[in-house]
């Protein structure tokens, strides 16, 4: 169980999550080179501890708290968040063209504005 950020991170990308999480498993962080080049920031499946802090902290509701209660709508971001890995070109890139994909698949969610966005998650 790992907790999941999902399409509201994208065109928001605050990074509220990072200042809040106690084991630093959130990605890329604004001081990360990778900073600039993602569309949205990656939990760490395997480090994240599941304590919740971030998710009051996002002020988009983008993030769930497993991949099971993850709405069917951003179920590939669940493998993006596994995917990413800061400092690994290959993980990134990978990682980034998931999201992409999951773009080009949901032009309905796009243009929904960031803050509605999880209130559009079909479930
Ligand atoms: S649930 Fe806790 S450990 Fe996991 S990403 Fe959120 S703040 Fe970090
Ligand atoms: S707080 Fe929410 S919108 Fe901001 S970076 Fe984290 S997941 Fe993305």
């Amino acid at each position: 169980m790992a907790f999941v950020i999902t399409d509201p991170c994208i065109g928001t990308k605050d990074a509220a999550c990072v200042d809040v999480c106690p084991v630093d498993c959130i990605h890329p962080r604004k001081d990360e080179p990778e900073f600039e080049q993602t569309s949205i920031l990656y939990i760490h499946p395997d480090e994240c501890i599941d304590c919740g802090a971030c998710v009051p902290a996002c002020p988009v509701a983008a993030i769930y708290d497993s991949p099971e209660s993850t709405p069917d709508s951003q179920k590939s971001l669940v493998d993006a968040n596994a995917t990413y890995r800061a400092g690994d070109a290959g993980a990134v890139a990978q990682a980034e063209a998931i999201v992409k994909a999951h773009v080009a698949a949901h032009p309905d969610l796009m243009a929904v504005a960031p803050a509605e966005r999880a209130a559009a998650h079909a479930k």
